[in-house]
């Protein structure tokens, strides 16, 4: 099945809704990245968090999303222009850990919770929007959750999830956002207390073969479907745009690469691609640079 995120409206309960699959998004970033369980369930968390952010948006802006937890996995970065692709990585990607107690993948423990969530909203026009907040638990799911509060003002039920299996492929990754209106009542918000309490896993209920539009109804009747959008994991490096970058290491250092090592190679962070510059390339950046 594809990767999909829904909108949706529940009039009733005063609440807007998004859920979202990303299985395939994540196998394809675990396979160019080469992700280790827990860190693929970090980087999961953070894009499926990250496209329905970008859902939320009315026109197509840039965002992205910075998590530095102090822990072992180090930088997780994921970029959308909130058209339902994205690209991301961690700075470590052979990162493993579980908890003793559930055995389960202790993201947490992973990501770290002595840091930040950053939100980089760039319209284009004027000074980009920056919204920072210290991580609760680098679970990512209430780390969100917390950023939408102290941030954006808005109450919110963020659940993100992911299963891997034994080999290390990935067996389910999505999750669902649930945001007050300004018009909720007290009446509301203890209709999705209640629905939140021993609410199955959002990954085991992906597994089982329930789509997003399912999970919205199994939290919520009367759910309003309002548009749904296809997800793809996918970077928009080339060679050109190494150049670019390429050129911002100033010339002596291009230089130094073509006397001694008569060439280089780039490789794009997000998606592990790599780019080879010859000696005739690089000379033809240094004419670039004159
Ligand atoms: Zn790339």
């Amino acid at each position: 099945m594809k990767d999909y995120l829904v909108r949706g409206i529940v009039e009733s309960k005063n609440c807007r809704v998004f859920a979202c699959q990303t299985t395939n998004l994540l196998e394809e970033a675990r396979a160019k990245h080469g992700l280790w369980p827990t860190a693929s369930a970090a980087l999961g968390r953070v894009m499926s968090a990250t496209l329905m952010m970008g859902a939320m948006n009315k026109n197509n802006e840039k965002m992205t999303i910075t998590i530095n937890g102090g822990g072992p996995i180090g930088t997780i970065l994921a970029t959308t222009h909130s058209d339902g692709k994205i690209k991301a990585f961690v700075a470590n990607p052979e990162v493993h850990y579980t908890y003793n107690d559930t055995g389960k993948l202790a993201v947490g423990v992973a990501v770290g919770k002595e840091g930040s969530l950053q939100v980089i909203k760039d319209m284009g026009l004027k000074e980009p929007f920056v919204g920072t907040v210290p991580l609760q638990s680098g679970e990512i799911g209430d780390d969100f959750s917390y950023y939408f509060m102290a941030s954006e003002q808005i109450p919110s039920v963020v659940s993100v999830g992911v299963l891997v299996n034994d080999t290390n492929e990935i067996l389910s990754s999505g999750g669902f956002i649930i945001q007050l209106l300004p018009n909720a009542t007290d009446e509301d918000i203890q209709f999705i207390e209640e629905r939140m309490k021993d609410f199955p896993p959002v990954s085991a209920l992906i597994h089982e073969g329930k789509t997003p539009e399912d999970i919205l109804k199994v939290i919520f009747e009367d759910v309003e479907i309002l548009a749904t959008q296809d997800l793809f994991f996918e970077c928009d490096c080339s060679k050109d745009k190494m150049a670019t970058a390429l050129m911002t290491v100033g010339k002596d250092e291009i230089q130094a690469m073509i006397d001694e090592d008569h060439g280089c190679e780039m490789k794009c962070q997000f998606c592990n691609e790599k780019y080879q510059f010859n000696e005739d390339d690089l000379n033809e950046i240094l004419k670039e640079i004159d």
